[in-house]
């Protein structure tokens, strides 16, 4: 049985947490933007943890964490689960009802277009529609997607890819990527005619897509999954590491719960495709919210081996690891440090708890590469990072962006995102001026 997806959406700027908030560690971004869906859709929480099985937060973070089962969950059927899934995006777009506070909670209904959004009446989506009108093409995909991800899980996508047959410098972007895959066709049909996504369809809720608009999907989940491995590829050799040179060590700072609790000892091996002859490439996950689980082994003490991703992680913050780790030579000091979405951008506290880090790094003179979801993000981050007197080495779109949208689950009116769609590269700080004499 499939485990649920405990996942929420963290693009939103978090609120200031008042009330039931789950404490001031605001080091965890998760907890920020779980609650911050109470300030769109009041009571949303509680709907997700309802459906869940769940009690409260802490509930939910022990799940993250791993400490619970999926079994746990209550889960019993392929139906139920889409179902409960299906019903924490359930209330009215506009007036933001959920269904127990209307007087008929079948009064709400879908987009028929997008299959997406509800509304509680006719009045409600007039309303909205001003706004919806724009985004109801990208929520029909988002829609769907969230479907097909579950193929992730069931380990149906993504589909055997092989060495890179060019290299990262002249693959510029997902097209490229796409061509470079040996019977494309082939493996796509495969995906689109799996045991799954027969089970997914006709357990859904909805009706199946056209198989074209699955295979457009099935594209988009796949660059989803390896939007990561492959931007730190893209990092590399803007940075000119050459992994064909000497045994690389990555880290990815700020790594989430989610990041780690699904991780699978290949989730990176994409990187090792992209150099077939590196001399081995060390990931080390690190962050206060990395689950340390079988998937996830210690970091290295010497070179990973030839060939492939060793993937490893580490619980704590950046500056400590730095200090009790890299320091002690009990682990590598990495060529390269990478940051998904680390948002330090998006509060004061988060600032903080960056500082130590991004201080660090800057002093170091320790190459690095931070994403972004939105152009907006990449200015706030810029700014913080412009005010920390960091040299910024580029910055702008990224051609290894998800092409997989995401969208607000508490706020369908918002623009959507994708992962890793703007980046940024600095490496040391400015260089001082001298004096004029
Ligand atoms: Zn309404
Ligand atoms: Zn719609």
């Amino acid at each position: 049985m499939a485990q649920a997806k405990a996942k929420t959406h963290t693009k939103a700027k978090p609120p200031n947490l008042k009330g039931e908030s789950p404490g001031t560690d605001s080091v965890y971004t998760d907890a920020l933007g779980f609650f911050a869906m109470d300030s769109n859709v009041p009571g949303l929480s509680k709907v997700i943890l309802q459906k869940l099985n769940m009690k409260n937060y802490d509930d939910y973070r022990e799940a993250l964490q791993g400490q619970k089962v999926a079994a746990d969950f209550g889960i019993r059927t392929y139906h139920d689960m889409f179902q409960r899934m299906e019903d924490t995006f359930k209330f009215c777009a506009e007036c933001k009802k959920l269904p127990e506070a209307l007087v008929d909670p079948r009064a709400l209904r879908r987009c028929k277009r997008c299959q997406n959004v509800y509304y509680c009446g006719q009045e409600c989506q007039r309303a909205n529609w001003s706004v919806h009108k724009r985004l109801c093409k990208k929520l029909k995909l988002a829609a769907i997607d969230r479907l097909v991800e579950w193929l992730v899980f069931t380990g149906d996508i993504p589909f055997h890819s092989g060495k890179w047959t060019r290299s990262m410098a002249e693959v510029k972007g997902w097209d490229e990527w796409f061509l470079m895959q040996e019977d494309l066709d082939a493996k796509l049909g495969a995906v689109l005619s799996c045991r799954y996504m027969h089970i997914l369809w006709a357990n859904a809720g909805k009706p199946r897509p056209e198989d074209e608009e699955l295979v457009a999907s099935i594209r988009r989940v796949t660059s989803d999954f390896h939007t990561r491995p492959i931007t730190i590829g893209f990092a590399l050799c803007g940075f000119g590491i050459a992994p064909s040179q000497a045994p690389v060590t990555v880290h990815v700072v700020g790594a989430s719960h989610t990041e780690t609790l699904d991780a699978r000892r290949t989730d990176y091996d994409e990187l090792a495709r992209a150099f077939p002859d590196n001399q081995g490439l060390e990931v080390v996950l690190i962050g206060p919210e990395v689950v340390e689980g079988p998937a996830i082994k210690a970091p290295l003490q010497s070179p990973a081996g030839q060939g492939h991703v060793h993937l490893s992680g580490w619980k704590g913050l950046y500056h400590v690891y730095w200090e009790t780790m890299v320091e002690m030579e009990r682990a590598a000091r990495p060529d390269l440090v990478i940051g998904f979405h680390p948002g330090f951008h998006a509060s004061q506290g988060l600032t903080e708890g960056w500082l130590p880090t991004l201080l660090l790094l800057r002093d170091y003179g320790i190459p690095v590469l931070f994403t972004m979801y939105s152009e907006q993000e990449l200015t706030y981050s810029l700014r913080i990072l412009e005010e920390l007197e960091v040299r910024i080495v580029s910055s702008g779109w990224s051609p290894f962006a998800s092409l997989k949208l995401e969208q607000v689950q508490s706020n369908p009116s918002k623009q959507l995102v994708s992962s890793n769609s703007s980046y940024v590269m600095l490496q040391g700080a400015i260089e001082a001026v001298p004096e004029l004499g």
